[in-house]
């Protein structure tokens, strides 16, 4: 009697359905990851070597654009495009950038950290992408790029949002962060405009075990600002063009990457998979599903679905052995960060952050967890 309660103890704690598991995530390729390590190891060489190299034009090439710069991180990244931008004189302090209101803070971070003014525009509340229609509005004479991000692994509707930039002769800065391999029509997400910034952020579509981002682009003056800016501000050792910083992936994280980036397109395929399922299976009107625009256009870094309730939901859920998270709980314009934006109202963006719930999903996730937490879901 005593042992069956125990035993059911502990089964329980092995039926939580975990929201991301990195470590069985990682395991996958723990022999490959093994023999990057050592390589570097042995190699004596941890800082732009041939690891780096490799892995950015593997990057570079599986973008399909013709320059991958390793960063430290995804923020970095974004941070040095806008910075490139000042040093080649297309960019200046005052100058507005146009961003989604409902993005990951960084997205406006990377902004402000340049002094320049990031101007916040609403996402459309059922792709949660920056809506097109409302950007023009919000152009000024300040205006110099828009930067749109591909929020939970879906591309924003880039052909207007291009068609837009092109009439008003803005920069078109991806954030890439979330969206890795989506593709519409053959561009994959990193070529859409001037310059992405791209996160190797763990928990990412391709994540390092730790830190580390990108830059892509096709522009070559831009690519090598970039390069030096990163690299203390030199092209050449001790020789400083800029006053640049120290943002550099290592070669341990190119060398680790580089194994989880050939398993990429696979790893999002099994999501796609478990994606199309929610998408067929919820069925309760109480929770709104995601609206995908084109299959390919969606990587599913996150399932995210809405509810009226969503505190209510996500208590429920985790009674019933799910785990659940909120990307993200307070919208940019409600951060203390940015006290002058409190006051402001973003009322799409508010509706967002107080619904959403992202569900479990990633690539070994197993049919019977999925099973559970649509269950779950449909008895709600
Ligand atoms: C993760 C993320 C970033 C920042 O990337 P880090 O590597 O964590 O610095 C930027 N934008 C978005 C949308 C993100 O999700």
């Amino acid at each position: 009697m005593i042992l069956c309660i125990i035993r059911d103890v502990a089964t329980k704690k092995n039926k939580m359905v975990k929201f991301l598991d990195l470590y069985s995530i990682n395991q996958q390729y723990k022999s490959e990851l093994k023999e990057a390590f050592e390589r570097v190891l042995d190699s004596g060489w941890y800082i732009l070597g041939n690891e780096i190299k490799q892995f950015e034009a593997d990057y570079a090439a599986y973008c399909g654009t013709k320059h991958a710069i390793g960063v430290a991180n995804g923020l970095d990244a974004l941070i040095l495009i806008i910075r490139a931008y000042k040093e080649l004189g297309v960019f200046e302090e005052g100058d507005e950038i146009i961003v989604p209101s409902n993005t990951f803070i960084a997205s406006i971070l990377a902004v402000s950290a340049n002094g320049l003014i990031p101007v916040l525009v609403e996402p459309d509340l059922y792709s949660y992408n920056i809506d097109p229609n409302l950007i023009e509005a919000k152009i000024t004479t300040k205006t110099k790029a828009i930067l749109p991000v591909h929020l939970y692994g879906q591309l924003c509707d880039m052909a207007n949002i291009n068609r837009i930039a092109k009439k008003h002769n803005l920069k078109v800065i991806e954030d890439a962060a979330q969206s890795q391999g989506a593709t519409i029509n053959g561009t994959r997400s990193g070529n859409f405009g001037d310059a992405a910034g791209h996160s190797f952020y763990p928990g990412k579509n391709l994540g390092a075990l730790g830190d580390g981002g990108a830059v892509t682009t096709n522009d070559d003056e831009l690519a090598s600002a970039i390069r030096a800016i990163a690299n203390y501000g030199s092209h050449i050792k001790y020789k400083n063009k800029y006053k640049g910083i120290n943002s550099r992936l290592d070669e341990l994280q190119a060398a680790l990457l580089g194994v989880k980036l050939k398993r990429l397109d696979a790893d999002t395929e099994i999501k796609r998979n478990i994606a199309n399922r929610y998408l067929s299976e919820i069925r309760n009107e109480k929770i709104k599903l995601p609206k995908v625009s084109e299959q390919s256009a969606h990587v599913w870094h996150l399932f995210v679905i809405r509810t009226e309730d969503r505190d209510h939901l996500q208590q429920y859920l985790t009674g019933n052995d799910i785990q659940t998270v909120i990307h993200y709980p307070i919208p940019p314009h409600k951060q203390e960060a940015y006290k002058e934006w409190n006051g402001l109202n973003y009322p799409v963006s508010e509706q967002i952050h107080a619904e959403v719930l992202s569900l479990p999903l990633s690539p070994v996730i197993r049919d019977e967890e999925v099973n559970k937490v649509i269950e779950a879901l449909n008895n709600y």
